[in-house]
């Protein structure tokens, strides 16, 4: 029998929350593992980036259950590159910093199982930068120290010093003081400070949840953060910076977004088409690619030989993708479509096709189904050569619209279901626990508005979540009426009276107006 060689295990830092703040390579190797190891502070996100077939573990703490031990941890990384597999152990940001990732490396070291380690953005750094608060600054602040607030590994040897006495001992260190896990230890680590000869005058902030939607600042000074804290419940994770710095808050007011939260949903390449122009505005952005465009291989014996075929119908950009993936495996010489026309729905669409070398024949005014299907059978009409096959290359779910009216037309053509749409709930579970932090949620297709309601409606009815509602706050921002439409039943359905809001754009840029113009 063949011996299996051990897979690699990339030990690899996910970085503080936020989506764009983790690495390239971290990406490249998420996208190509067998396995992925991850706990709680990784972005929920990037689990759906991985391979169809990922084995996706969780190895943190989940409702009523206490997380993995490392040990426990370190053996299912040594199993698993035992097994020949290639996996990734995602730690929230950066693996050596207080992320036990030192003692995995050791453990597969011991095993001889091949490992590397990726960096990540640190949350000591990054949480504290996210707020405004530099942890160095010319004039105020020339180091910084990293601490952790764990009471059980700042005891001596000895055991015999309390966690004060030690706290105490870095009131002598210059520049910036940075403590990580440090919430439920506030009130030793401040008066440890202050015992150590600290001005109780000293700034401090507290940074909950940096980079993300759920990021809080909580501000004080050194005699007064621990009553604070407890008055604001502030809780974990959170970064605590006690240092001058602490007076700082570079946030730029200027930008229209600024402090606004959204929920992206559709999919994952919708969700970083909105995601880029909403933090460029000063937004924060929650991504939930909840919906996998999934490529349907049955289509290529339905799509008719290119030279039979006069006009191709396109609903969305993933149609235009997967049809151009279908000809490059067939083979297909580009040249043969010259007298091909395509129909497109709208500019986003139409600009996918214009990426492929190719112009949009037929856009109609309105982005929607309906008005494309009225436009292009007008624009049939007109047309006086000869006309071949006319097929529509869209999602297996898609809108029956298209369909009837065609048909009322008089005008035959063949639906090819190209693609389908998959939900992840796990995805729409991870949403709906960021919920309460929202202030806007946005829907790209009527399919996604469901499969969002459709969870939430379940849930509710098994009782896996308390909440009977959502958060009233958040406003819904719809693609275009049909979707508004579908939040619209659904909000009447639950009794929801959150505001429903329609772009008058029907595409990326028409759902970012809404927003901004909301906001004014
Ligand atoms: N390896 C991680 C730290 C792990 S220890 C890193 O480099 O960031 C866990 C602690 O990190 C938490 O208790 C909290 O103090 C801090 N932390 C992690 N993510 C955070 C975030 N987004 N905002 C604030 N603190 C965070």
């Amino acid at each position: 029998m063949n011996k299996i060689t051990a897979g690699t295990v990339y030990l690899v830092g996910a970085g503080p929350g936020d989506t764009g703040l983790i690495t390239i390579r971290a990406q490249e190797l998420i996208k190509n593992c067998d396995v992925l190891v991850y706990d709680a502070l990784a972005n929920p996100a990037f689990l759906g980036e991985t391979k169809t077939d990922c084995k996706k573990i969780f190895v943190g703490k989940m409702l009523g259950k206490h997380s993995a031990s490392q040990s426990d941890i370190n053996d299912i990384l040594i199993q698993q590159a035992l097994l020949g597999k290639t996996v990734v152990r995602l730690k929230g940001g950066d693996p050596f910093v207080f992320g036990r990732g030192g003692e995995e490396a050791q453990a597969l070291e011991e095993n001889g199982i091949p490992y590397q380690i990726v960096p990540g953005v640190t949350s000591a750094i990054a949480a504290l930068e996210s707020a405004g608060i530099p942890v160095t600054q010319r004039k105020v602040a020339r180091s910084f120290t990293v601490i952790t607030g764990h009471t059980q590994e700042n005891l001596c040897e000895s055991g015999t010093e309390s966690a004060e006495d030690r706290f105490s001992q870095y009131a002598k260190i210059d520049g910036t003081l940075v403590f990580l896990m440090g919430v439920s230890h506030l009130k030793e680590i401040t008066l440890g400070l202050l015992k150590g000869g600290m001005n109780p005058n000293t700034p401090v902030s507290i940074v909950e949840q940096g980079t993300t939607v759920h990021e809080r600042r909580t501000n004080g000074t050194l005699s007064t953060i621990t009553k604070i804290a407890e008055r604001e419940r502030v809780s974990n994770p959170a970064v605590i910076c006690v240092g001058k710095v602490a007076q700082f808050n570079f946030t730029s007011q200027k930008l229209p977004l600024n402090g606004t939260r959204v929920g992206i949903t559709g999919t994952s390449s919708f969700t970083k088409k909105l995601s880029k122009p909403l933090k460029d505005l000063g937004a924060r952005v929650y991504c939930a690619p909840f919906l996998k465009v999934v490529c349907d291989s049955q289509a290529d014996p339905l799509l008719p030989p290119i030279s039979e075929i006069s006009w191709i119908i396109f609903t969305s950009t993933n149609g235009v993708h997967d049809f151009f993936r279908l000809l490059k495996k067939r083979g297909t010489d580009f040249r043969s479509l010259s007298n091909l026309k395509f129909c497109v729905v709208g500019s986003g669409t139409a600009n996918t096709l214009k990426e492929y070398g190719f112009a949009a024949d037929y856009v109609p005014e309105r982005y929607t189904v309906l008005d494309m299907a009225k436009g292009f059978s007008a624009r049939l009409k007109n047309e006086k050569s000869p006309r071949g096959k006319i097929c529509a290359l869209r999602a297996k779910e898609g809108s029956e619209d298209l369909a009837e009216i065609l048909k009322k037309e008089g005008i035959q053509f063949s639906d090819i279901p190209i693609y389908s749409i998959q939900k992840d709930s796990a995805q729409i579970d991870s949403l709906l626990e960021q919920i309460d932090a929202l202030d806007y949620i946005t829907f790209a297709s009527s399919s996604g508005a469901s499969a969002f309601f459709e969870r939430f409606y379940e849930l509710k009815e098994i009782k896996e979540i308390e909440k009977n509602r959502l958060h009233a706050e958040c406003k819904f921002v719809c693609i275009g009426e049909k979707t508004a439409e579908t939040v619209g039943k659904w909000c009447t359905k639950l009794s929801l009276s959150n505001k429903i809001l329609t772009a008058s754009n029907y595409n990326a840029d028409g759902i970012i107006k809404s927003i901004s113009g909301d906001k004014k």
